[in-house]
């Protein structure tokens, strides 16, 4: 019997999941649960190259998991529930209790739930997650893999914001940071690449949602994002910074309540915005035959992306080893880092291979995309992030850390 993990990432009315065999950590299925809560919700597994769609009425992320276990069995993914060894949750928030992937327990999961606050649409669903499989699958190590953790070894003068005092210390008002697993995946394998565990990088993510690192000496010293995923640059339907006198101004302006101008700030900025359109692919295509408003989305996105790209330049002291493009834009909008990287090429030395750019998806499988010339200062990599691979390492590694913490003790005995 092969061990099986799972990998859960529960969203504010989805569950997505995986399941791997081990030790190859094979992906024998994945699963996505939509719209739970809504009469039209439903679900499909993909095994195989084969892609199943059912509708059901799934009323609670509880619900959900229910599906996916009985799917799981039904389908002889598992034979039985105890061929799984370990299941990891992505969290949203770990707020500054975790600075890495946790065991959890009912203290962990009690500092999760009082964290609901600075997560409120993700945090439900995920503790709903988190306590089906408790009562369903007891005595399973349940790992946290937290999208903040990484940024933990941020310094106080680059996390705290120039707001009352009190505001950090009695409510939490600071910059977390996010994409952290992403962020690691991408610190993690430069480490190696460079046979250096103190590597400088400043590593853009760039996807619907987009946030920016800065790497120093191989631990995250800034990031983009802020208290919440709101914060740093354009994104797919997200502002990005702005100056925060807005929301007074447009509730008063255009009638709006606060939680009606957060939402726009969430759902209705950024590309969407500026242009009407989020989905990358779909701007480059209306930029191609000329549309002016679309192009000038394409230069506020690019600009919000140089400007973090320079300010992360001058703190890691121009010392920067590789600036790395990754997530569904950075992978794959070849016209946009070539202007960024143009954009950027006298001040940091360096200099765009245009042929490796243009046809970078032949690198991707060995991972080593590099688009600069060899002259370059530093490299320009673009590198597919995993972060479903990032949290079933986590998850195996404190699940096996366990068992190896079980039979030492009864070899004790
Ligand atoms: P998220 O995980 O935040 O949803 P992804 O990393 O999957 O985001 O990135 C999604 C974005 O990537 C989409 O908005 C799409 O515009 C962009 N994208 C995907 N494929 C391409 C492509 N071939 N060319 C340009 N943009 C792409």
């Amino acid at each position: 019997m092969k061990e099986k993990y799972l990998v859960i990432n529960a969203g504010s009315s989805s569950l997505k999941f995986s399941l791997y065999d081990m030790p190859e950590a094979n992906e024998i299925v994945n699963g996505y649960v939509e719209k739970i809560g809504k009469e039209d919700s439903f679900y499909t597994l993909k095994f195989n190259d084969k892609k199943i769609e059912k509708s059901a009425r799934i009323n609670t992320h509880t619900d959900a998991v229910q599906i996916m276990l009985k799917e799981l069995l039904s389908n002889n993914f598992i034979n039985s529930i105890d061929e799984i060894k370990g299941i990891g949750h992505r969290v949203l928030h770990g707020g500054e209790f975790y600075s890495e992937s946790t065991l959890i327990d009912d203290e962990v999961l009690n500092n999760i739930k009082s964290l609901t606050k600075l997560g409120p649409l993700h945090h439900p669903g995920e503790v709903a997650g988190i306590e089906s499989m408790m009562e369903l699958l007891p005595g399973v190590p349940q790992v946290a893999v937290f999208d903040t953790a990484f940024h933990q070894t941020m310094p106080a003068d680059n996390y705290l914001y120039a707001v009352p005092y009190d505001w950090y210390e009695e409510n939490g008002v600071r910059k977390y940071g996010f994409h952290g697993t992403s962020h690691k995946y991408i610190t993690e394998f430069m480490k190696n690449h460079y046979r250096n565990p103190n590597v400088n990088l400043i590593v853009c993510h760039i996807g619907s949602g987009a946030s920016i690192s800065c790497i120093k000496d191989g631990k995250c010293y800034d990031t983009t994002m802020g208290l919440t995923p709101l914060d740093g640059l354009v994104m797919g339907t997200r502002s990005g910074a702005i100056d925060p006198s807005i929301v007074e101004y447009i509730c008063k302006e255009r009638n709006m309540t606060v939680q009606e101008v957060t939402n726009a700030l969430n759902k209705e900025s950024g590309l969407l915005g500026v242009c009407g359109y989020n989905d990358f692919r779909d701007l480059e295509e209306l930029a191609a035959k000329g549309n002016k408003k679309v192009k000038m989305a394409i230069n506020v996105f690019k600009n919000s992306i140089i400007k973090y790209i320079a300010q992360y330049y001058f703190e890691l002291e121009g010392k920067v080893d590789a600036i790395v493009f990754t997530a569904g834009v950075g992978e794959n909008a070849i016209d946009l880092r070539a202007d960024i990287v143009n954009s950027i090429s006298n001040v940091m030395s360096i200099t765009l291979n245009k042929e490796a750019n243009d046809n970078i998806a032949k690198f991707k499988d060995i991972q080593s995309g590099i688009i600069t010339t060899p002259n370059s200062k530093c490299d320009v990599i673009v590198m597919p992030t995993n972060e479903e691979y990032m949290i079933l390492k986590d998850t195996l590694d404190i699940s096996k850390s366990l068992e190896d913490g079980k039979q030492l003790k009864k070899v004790r005995r």
